[in-house]
């Protein structure tokens, strides 16, 4: 018999909200349900989408349910899967323009950079060395809208534009439940909030306006793309990572 590996770990986060996260890399996604309708915030690492099928499977939630992606940017590890889902399922996408040009390929690396991107493989951690050398999402994926800050989508989930990781960088707020999903804009790291990797950041000081802006949130729960959502002591988390950033605090090396 063919054994399945575990690509992705369930966690909830609160009701209708889970977190999928792939032990090789820590990389999220996250799943809202909202009556009839189920929701999808980035839907990395695997451009099959199989990762992603295995956690619908583990709740029981057939992929045809799925009405719309929002993406909080280009990474492969928080965009492989949107192409294939969207072409498979009919699923809307949704991305900032500022993101455009790596979600539809323009911005493709040719020749032995292209080459040697497509060779990482889609699991471990080296995973988002492969959409750096392609400079581009694995698969051209169109917008079905193009998500501009403060604009409500799919009734519920509030738009904030939150550039310096990527240009086009993007967070999203889901209203009903406060649950701020925050991509690569924040990260949580052993129940604290800090900052991405300063290799990995694009523009720091857009990147810092950007974490400012989402720790203004009053968010009560905080889902970040890497290793974990936020559940407990998320004010208290806040005001921390908001006075080391008032008071001038340095950006770290590796976050
Ligand atoms: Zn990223």
């Amino acid at each position: 018999m063919k054994e399945t590996r575990v690509k992705v770990q369930v966690i909830p986060v609160t009701e209708g909200v889970w977190c999928f996260r792939r032990p090789s890399y820590f990389a999220c996604s996250y799943l809202v349900c909202a009556d009839a309708d189920v929701f999808a915030v980035d839907v990395g690492m695997n451009s099959d989408a199989e990762d992603f099928a295995q956690g619908l499977n583990e709740l029981g939630i057939a992929p045809n349910r799925l009405k719309a992606i929002f993406l909080t940017h280009w990474h492969n590890d928080h965009s492989a899967g949107a192409a294939s889902l969207k072409r498979r399922f009919g699923v809307r996408v949704y991305y900032h323009g500022g993101d455009e040009p790596s979600f539809t390929r323009q911005t493709a690396s040719r020749g032995v950079r292209n080459w040697l991107g497509k060779h990482v493989p889609e699991e471990g951690i080296l995973v988002l060395l492969r959409g750096l050398l392609e400079e581009a999402a694995p698969e051209a994926v169109a917008a079905d809208h193009l998500v501009a800050d403060g604009e409500i989508i799919e009734k519920e989930f509030r738009v904030l534009a939150t550039p310096g990781h990527t240009t086009g960088h993007v967070a999203y707020m889901h209203e009903p439940t406060r649950t701020l999903f925050c991509g690569d804009a924040l990260a949580v790291v052993a129940g604290r909030l800090r900052l991405m990797a300063r290799p990995v950041t694009l523009d720091l000081s857009a990147a810092r306006a950007s974490a400012l802006k989402c720790l203004g949130e009053d968010a009560r729960f905080i889902c970040p793309g890497h290793r974990g959502p936020l559940t407990g002591d998320v004010s208290q988390a806040r005001r921390r990572l908001l006075e080391y950033l008032e008071a001038g605090g340095r950006w770290p090396l590796l976050g």
